[in-house]
């Protein structure tokens, strides 16, 4: 990006940062933890007089054994009980209103949403539209534009990635322009988080892989950005060495109690940092491939995160190495530089043992990269606090890298 661009970026970025952000208040939600916690939600959302609770949730949860218990359990308390499953992966607006006119039209006054980040980002807008019903949806995108608290907000992760259960986004997507956008105000929020890890224990393999480079993406995104505070600092490297220590494992085995329960740990440290302290160009890409190719979130940011960071280059460096070192990948006194490079082999070497492949391998249509380049420039440009400004023209250079464009054509 040239001088001109720079400046203006950094500007816009100092003065959200320094003035506006240290005035906004981001609460942590209640923290509910340990395996078959999600028993106690009947009886919290009974002891709080709750009348009509709406649980948004994911399938696969549903017809589960915890399911099934979850719910009868429930309908013993409230046997009406409002329930929603339709929600797709990389949720949409039609998805977020189908599910909003269910919970309005029973009067629902507590949400209780259980499933990957999909289920969680739609739930939030539903509780959004609740108590914000004359904004439109597409009206939120973008930071504080939600003016009234949520109906109480129960958020019961069932992936270990997105960190949902304690950010302050949610991420929707247009169905009929393929715009992916990001919505975010603090009454997103989840008042209460329940980490039940017995809920993992269903997920592949490939979306252990997926997820948990999610989660790695938003600690290192947060950690290398220019809005660290010594909070979100000290999260974000805990939760890349609980990631470090524990990814490869519960890939290998999910019923690894130890690893699941740190990664699900991981996750949720990973959300708050980047809530204060925002993502980079990883999410901006991953978030237009998402909207135009329906590209898995946590796969995306997977291929994408050591592209970004190696375009990142000298600017990065110093922070790659501190990571190097929570990760204990060198000697405390190896270069800088081979530090940061240990850092980035490691990402590599992980994605490759649980078979995230380099690039896209024919997902990207070259004629849709300039639009692409500039979704994603128009998303981080100017507030992401990222290393290194980068313009629409050198994300291009990013996405071609990222497709099997070079082989294609040679092979044409
Ligand atoms: P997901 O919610 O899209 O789920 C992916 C698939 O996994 C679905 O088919 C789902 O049914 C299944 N699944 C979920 N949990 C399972 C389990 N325990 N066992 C078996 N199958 C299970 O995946 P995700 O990666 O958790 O969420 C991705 C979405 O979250 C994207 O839209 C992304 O943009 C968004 N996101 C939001 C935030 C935020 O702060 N709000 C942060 C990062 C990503």
């Amino acid at each position: 990006m040239n001088l001109f661009g720079t400046l203006y970026c950094r500007t816009a970025q100092f003065i959200t940062n320094k003035i506006a952000m240290p005035m906004v208040y981001f609460p942590e939600p209640k923290k509910i933890t340990g395996s078959g916690c999600l028993a106690n939600i009947p009886a919290l959302l009974k002891d709080g007089h709750y009348l009509c609770p709406f649980v948004m949730m994911g399938k696969h949860f549903e017809h589960s054994p915890d399911g099934l218990r979850f719910l009868e359990v429930l309908k013993e308390i409230y046997p009406e009980v409002v329930t929603f499953d339709e929600v797709p992966p990389n949720p949409t607006v039609d998805a977020v209103y189908a599910a909003y006119y269910v919970a309005k039209k029973s009067n629902c006054d507590a949400i209780v949403a259980i499933g990957g980040g999909s289920v969680l980002d739609a739930a939030k807008i539903v509780g959004a539209l609740l108590t914000n019903p004359r904004r439109p949806l597409t009206k939120m995108k973008g930071v504080l534009k939600i003016r009234h608290r949520l109906p109480l907000f129960i958020a019961v992760p069932t992936t270990a990635g997105t960190g949902s259960e304690a950010t302050v986004a949610a991420v929707i997507t247009d169905s009929k322009t393929h715009d992916k956008f990001a919505i975010s105000d603090p009454h997103l929020i989840p008042k209460i988080a329940v980490l039940d890890d017995t809920l993992l224990t269903s997920l592949p393999p490939s979306l252990i892989a997926s997820t948990g480079m999610d989660a790695l993406t938003h600690a290192v995104e947060a950690y290398l950005g220019h809005a660290l505070t010594k909070k979100t600092a000290s999260y974000a490297l805990q939760s890349v060495r609980l990631i470090h220590d524990n990814l490869l494992a519960f890939y290998q085995d999910p019923k690894n109690e130890t690893a699941r329960k740190n990664m699900q740990e991981a996750s949720y440290l990973a959300g708050v940092a980047f809530t204060r302290s925002y993502v980079g160009y990883v999410h901006a890409i991953a978030h237009s491939l998402g909207g135009a190719y329906n590209v898995p979130h946590g796969y995306a940011n997977a291929i994408i995160l050591p592209h970004v960071l190696r375009a990142y280059g000298k600017k990065a460096e110093k922070k790659l190495a501190r990571l190097s070192d929570v990760a204990k990948l060198t000697a405390y006194d190896e270069s800088r530089e081979k530090k940061a490079q240990a850092f980035l082999s490691w990402i590599e070497e992980a994605n490759k043992a649980m078979g995230i492949p380099t690039q896209f391998q024919g997902v990207i249509q070259e004629k849709d990269i300039p639009a692409l380049a500039r979704h994603a420039a128009k998303e981080a440009n100017p507030f992401y606090p990222v290393p290194k400004e980068l313009s629409a023209k050198q994300l291009k250079a990013i996405y071609q890298e990222l497709d099997t464009y070079d082989s294609r054509n040679k092979a044409n």
